[in-house]
């Protein structure tokens, strides 16, 4: 595995891929590599000649007051990860180069980027739109693999790309969990063993809607007390929200229709904030 840290290597070396008629995968990651990275990795390992994961923690998408400072860092382990799960090339660019001083254009997506996440984190979506646009400026990927646990960001990468014509194809993979159920995060790591515990509630959440909803349960409003009685069931600091959306839109539904619905949600532990989703079959 070969480690990038400038742009312009990583520009010059994704050209010499291209001219070798290799397929890029690319992976973008802010570090602190788990499972879930891991297994996007793989995926993009299958679908392409070169695979690059990217780490770089994006300040543009922190708030004031968020945990940019704090977000956890590990670059040996993340090296070792990288490599051990198929990387070729990993590309660590530097804060000074991805913002310059002068730096002043951003992607923003209208509408989506507003709700749910963006209602609680309203800067959050216009730094991601905005490196990850960067990010596959520099690394000239054929495919982009994002995970399902950030639901939301992936359908507007989706977005983005198709509404600026970026020429690469998005790929989503599935979420990895824990074997108690809770999605893996980056930040699992902020949680005591008490919130820890009580953090399968999304989970449990989850499937208890997803039971209702095979027993024929078409109510957005139960499904939300239902969810809602569970996660208070483990007195959380704070239910940002509990969400039933379109996939293909995201806009929220009163009445489930087939064939899927996404549920979504945002839940706070002491200063950690989780989210977690689910896609589920509605017949
Ligand atoms: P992050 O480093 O948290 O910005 O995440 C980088 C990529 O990994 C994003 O596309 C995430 O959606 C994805 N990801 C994070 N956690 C998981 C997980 N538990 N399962 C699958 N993908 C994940």
């Amino acid at each position: 595995m070969q480690i990038i840290g400038t742009v312009s290597e990583m520009q010059r070396l994704a050209d010499s891929f291209r001219i070798q008629g290799k397929k890029i995968g690319v992976v973008l990651t802010m570090g602190y590599l788990h499972a879930g990275h891991v297994s996007l990795i793989g995926t993009a390992r299958k679908v392409s000649d070169v695979v690059i994961t990217t780490i770089f923690v994006n300040p543009t998408q922190f708030g004031p007051g968020e945990d940019f400072e704090r977000y956890p860092r590990d670059f040996e382990r993340d090296k070792t990860l990288a490599s051990e799960a198929g990387t070729d090339i990993l590309f660590c660019p530097q804060r000074d180069e991805m913002y310059a001083p002068n730096f002043a254009t951003y992607v923003e997506i209208e509408d989506v980027s507003k709700i749910l996440e963006g209602k609680f984190r309203p800067t959050h979506f216009r730094g991601v739109t905005t490196v990850v646009a960067k990010l596959l400026n520099i690394t000239k990927p054929h495919v982009a693999v994002f995970g399902q646990k950030d639901a939301q960001q992936a359908f507007l990468i989706r977005k983005m790309a198709t509404d600026l014509n970026f020429d690469v194809s998005i790929v989503v993979a599935p979420i990895i969990r824990e074997p108690d159920g809770l999605a893996l995060s980056s930040r699992n790591v902020y949680l005591n063993p008490d919130e820890r515990q009580r953090a399968t509630s999304l989970y449990k959440s989850l499937k208890r809607a997803e039971m209702l909803i095979g027993k024929g349960e078409r109510s957005a409003e139960k499904l939300h007390n239902e969810i809602k009685k569970i996660l208070l069931g483990v007195n959380p600091t704070l239910v940002d929200y509990i969400a039933c959306v379109h996939p293909d839109n995201f806009k929220e539904v009163e009445t489930l229709t087939p064939p899927t619905v996404l549920v979504a949600l945002a839940v706070r532990f002491g200063s950690t904030r989780l989210i977690d989703n689910m896609i589920m079959n509605v017949a």
